[in-house]
C-alpha cells in the first residue's frame, strides 16, 4: 500500500541521531526550559532569519499567543477584526475567536488556494487590526501590495506558517515576512516532532517579551505575574528531535519539490486540475499536493481500491462548521467549491520513485 504519509519511515531516516540525543536528554534529568530548547530556538531563529524564536506547546497556541500579546500590548482589543482566509484549517480561525477577536473571512484565489489579496481591502473596517495570512499547503502567500495595505491601514500581518517551513518569498523565509509568525510541529508537518510542538518567530522585541511571559503563566520573573497567562512550553524531548530534523528540512523539502514536479508534468488526465507550480520554486514546499476534480469521491474510491491512500484537506469549510453556527448561512462559493473538489495525493521525503510512478499511472487511468 502507498501511504499518504509514512511517519515511521520519515523519522527512522534519522534514527541513530535522534535516539542518541534523546538518551542524552533523558539522562540529563532536565526536561523543560533547558539547553535543548535554547539550542533549537537559536537554530530556528537563524534558519528563519528572524531575531526571536520562541518554542511553545503547539501551533494553535503559537497563533493564540501572538494575538493575545497584541491585546496585552494595547494594539488590539476584544471585538477588533482580523482578516483570515475562508478556506484555511480551522485552527487559524480558532486562534482569533479564542481571544475575543472577530474573524472576518476572505475568499481565496482558486489558482493557488491562498487568500485573494485583491479581496482584502473591501473587508477592512475601522475595527480591522490584522491580517492572518496562511501559507496553505506549503505555498507562500505574500506581495508588496499586501505590505502596502498593512501600512496604509496600520494592520499587523501575522503568518500562519504551520504548513510552509522552508518556503521563501523574494529570498526571505516564510515566518520572517510579516510582524509575527506561528509554526506547528505536529508530527505530520514538514518539520514534525514526536508529539505536539510549536513556535513563534518575530523581529519585534516587545512582542517577543510579552509572548514569553504569557506562555509562562504571565510571568517574566518567577512568582511575579504581570498577565493572566497560560502554560505553553516546548519540552526538551521535542526540542531535541526538532533540532536534529531542522538540519534536514531543506533536503526533505527538495524531495517533495521533485515529486510535485513529476506529478505536474506526468499527470495528464483532463479530469484533473493540478496545482499551479509557482514561477519561483522556492515559494512552495509542498506540504500537501492538492488536486481538484468534479469526480473527487469517485477518484478517492478508485485510488483506495488500488491501495493508494489519499486525504481531503479539508472536507467542511469553516463557515459550515457547527462551531461557527453564526456563519452557516453565509456564502463563500470559492471555498465551498474547493472543499467539494479537492483531494490530497501522497507526497513525502520518503516516497519512492516507483510509488510516485504508480500514483501517476492510476490517475491517468482513472
Ligand atoms: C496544523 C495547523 C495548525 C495547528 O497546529 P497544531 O500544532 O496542530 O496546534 C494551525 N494552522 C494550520 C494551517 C495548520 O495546518
Amino acid at each position: 500500500m502507498i501511504k499518504f504519509l509514512d511517519l515511521q519511515k520519515i523519522n527512522l531516516t534519522h534514527q541513530e541521531e535522534i535516539e542518541s540525543r534523546l538518551l542524552q536528554t533523558f539522562r540529563s534529568g532536565w526536561y523543560l526550559m533547558g539547553n535543548d530548547l535554547k539550542t533549537f530556538e537559536n537554530n530556528l531563529s537563524k534558519y528563519i532569519g528572524a531575531k526571536h524564536a520562541i518554542g511553545v506547546a503547539n501551533g494553535l497556541d503559537a497563533l493564540r499567543l501572538i494575538l493575545r500579546a497584541y491585546i496585552e500590548m494595547g494594539f488590539m482589543e476584544k471585538g477588533d477584526e482580523i482578516l483570515v482566509p475562508s478556506n484555511t484549517y480551522i485552527a487559524s480561525i480558532l486562534a482569533i475567536s479564542d481571544n475575543g477577536l472577530v474573524p472576518v473571512l476572505v475568499e481565496p484565489d482558486i489558482a493557488h488556494y491562498n487568500i485573494d489579496i485583491k479581496k482584502i481591502e473591501e473587508k477592512i473596517t475601522s475595527k480591522t487590526k490584522g491580517i492572518l495570512i496562511v501559507h496553505l499547503y506549503g505555498r507562500t502567500i505574500f506581495s508588496e501590495e499586501l505590505q502596502q495595505l498593512a501600512e496604509k491601514y496600520n494592520l499587523k500581518i501575522i503568518e500562519d506558517n504551520a504548513q510552509a517551513i522552508g518556503a521563501e518569498w523574494n529570498g526571505k523565509k516564510t515566518g520572517n515576512l510579516g510582524d509575527a509568525s506561528g509554526f506547528s510541529f505536529y508530527p505530520g508537518k514538514n518539520l514534525g516532532a514526536l508529539g505536539d510542538a510549536g513556535a513563534i518567530t518575530t523581529n519585534d522585541d516587545e512582542l517577543a517579551k510579552t509572548i514569553r511571559a504569557l506562555a509562562n503563566y504571565g510571568s517574566n520573573q518567577k512568582y511575579v505575574n504581570i498577565y493572566q497567562g497560560l502554560n505553553s512550553r516546548l519540552d526538551e524531548i521535542q526540542a531535541a528531535v526538532l533540532d536534529i530534523k531542522l538540519k534536514y528540512i531543506d533536503q526533505e523539502n527538495k524531495v517533495r519539490r521533485n515529486i510535485a514536479k513529476r506529478y505536474i508534468k506526468e499527470i495528464t488526465n483532463p479530469e484533473i486540475i493540478l496545482p499551479e507550480n509557482p514561477e519561483n520554486e522556492a515559494e512552495h514546499v509542498w506540504h500537501i499536493f492538492l488536486i481538484r476534480t468534479a469526480k473527487r469521491d469517485e477518484l478517492q474510491a478508485f485510488l483506495t481500491e488500488n491501495d493508494v491512500q489519499t486525504l481531503i484537506h479539508y472536507p467542511i469549510p469553516p463557515h459550515k462548521q457547527q462551531a461557527y453556527k453564526e456563519w452557516n448561512n453565509l456564502s463563500f462559493p470559492i471555498s465551498e467549491k474547493i472543499h467539494e473538489e479537492v483531494l490530497s495525493l501522497p507526497i513525502s521525503p520518503v516516497m519512492a520513485d516507483d510509488e510516485v510512478a504508480k500514483v501517476i499511472e492510476l490517475l491517468n487511468k482513472f
